[in-house]
C-alpha cells in the first residue's frame, strides 16, 4: 500500500464467517491480508474446517478457531485467545446468517416465532455480542463490519424474513454506531450485490434473483467477492476515518434504480 492511511500493517483483524473459498468473508479476508492485515479466522464446526482450513493456512492466519454464535461460550473463548495471543483488536468482520430453510421459504407472515428468532439471533444479535466482546480490545478505537442486503429496505422476491432480519442488523449499526463514537470505534454495513455462495443458495429460487439483480444493475454486471473485500478493508482503515453508521452499497449501483 503506497499511502499508509490505507494500509492495515500491523492491524490485527478477527473474520467471522469464511464457509469456503467462495464465502464474502473470504474475498474480505483476503483483502484484509493484501493490506498487510494479521487475521483470526473461524469455523463453524468440524465439518466446515476442511473447507475453511485451506482458506486459512492460504491466508497465513495467525489463529483459527471454532465459532458457532450459537454455541455458549464458544464466542468468549474466540475473544480470550485473541486477548491472549494478540492482546488487542483492531477490527472485526461479522458475516454469517442462518434462516431455517421452511422459515426462509415461508412468505413472512407464516414463519414461525422460533425460526424467526434463531434468524435474527444468528444473523444479527450475535454481531451486537461479538461487538461487545471486542470493545476490551479496541481501547486505541477501531472498525465493526457486518455483511447486509438490499432486502432489508425493499421488498426482494424471496429474500421473505430475512429482510426484517438485515433491517434489525442495519438499524443496530448505526445505534452501536452512536453509542460507540465516542471510543473511536466506527461500525459499518455492506450492503453487498447478490453473489452465488453457500448461503445464498438457501434462498429459494435464487438464480432468479441472480438474473434480476443484473437486469437491475446499472453495468449489467453482478460484484464479486474481491470487490467486497476492497471495501471492507477500506473501511478498516484509518482513510475510512471519517465514515461511520453508513450502509455502504457494494453492489455496481444496483440499489440506485427503480
Ligand atoms: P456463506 O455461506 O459463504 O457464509 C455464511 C456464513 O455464516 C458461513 O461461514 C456459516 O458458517 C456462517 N454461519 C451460519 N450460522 C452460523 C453460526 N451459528 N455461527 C457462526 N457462523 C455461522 O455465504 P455468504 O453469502 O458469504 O454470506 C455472508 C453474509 O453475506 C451473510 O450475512 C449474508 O446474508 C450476506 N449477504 C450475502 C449476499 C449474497 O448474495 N451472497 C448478499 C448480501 C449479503
Amino acid at each position: 500500500m503506497p499511502n499508509s492511511e490505507y494500509s492495515l500493517k500491523s492491524k490485527k483483524g478477527l473474520v467471522v464467517g469464511i464457509a469456503n473459498s467462495h464465502s464474502i468473508a473470504a474475498g474480505c479476508a483476503n483483502a484484509f491480508r493484501k493490506a498487510g492485515a494479521d487475521l483470526a479466522v473461524t469455523y463453524l464446526n468440524e465439518h466446515a474446517l476442511p473447507f475453511v482450513s485451506p482458506v486459512a493456512g492460504a491466508l497465513k492466519a495467525s489463529m483459527l478457531l471454532p465459532c458457532d454464535v450459537r454455541e455458549p461460550g464458544q464466542l468468549e473463548c474466540v475473544f480470550e485467545e485473541i486477548a491472549d495471543k494478540w492482546g488487542r483488536l483492531d477490527f472485526l468482520l461479522h458475516s454469517v446468517a442462518f434462516a431455517p430453510r421452511e422459515d426462509l421459504h415461508n412468505h413472512l407472515i407464516d414463519c414461525t416465532p422460533e425460526g424467526f428468532a434463531l434468524a435474527m439471533d444468528v444473523s444479527c444479535h450475535s454481531f451486537i455480542r461479538m461487538s461487545k466482546l471486542a470493545l476490551p480490545l479496541m481501547s486505541d478505537g477501531g472498525s465493526l463490519m457486518t455483511i447486509s442486503f438490499y432486502g432489508a429496505n425493499k421488498v426482494v422476491e424471496n429474500y421473505n424474513l430475512m429482510g426484517p432480519v438485515k433491517a434489525a442488523l442495519e438499524s443496530s449499526v448505526k445505534y452501536m454506531a452512536a453509542s460507540l463514537a465516542d471510543r473511536n470505534i466506527r461500525t459499518f454495513a455492506i450492503s453487498a450485490g447478490a453473489i452465488r455462495t453457500r448461503a445464498a443458495s438457501g434462498i429459494d429460487r435464487f438464480d432468479e434473483l441472480l438474473d434480476a439483480a443484473r437486469l437491475q444493475t446499472p453495468s449489467g454486471h453482478l460484484v464479486g467477492i474481491d470487490e467486497i473485500g476492497r471495501i471492507a478493508a477500506f473501511l478498516a482503515s484509518e482513510a475510512a476515518g471519517p465514515l461511520t453508521g453508513s450502509i455502504v452499497y457494494a453492489d455496481n449501483g444496483f440499489h440506485i434504480m427503480a
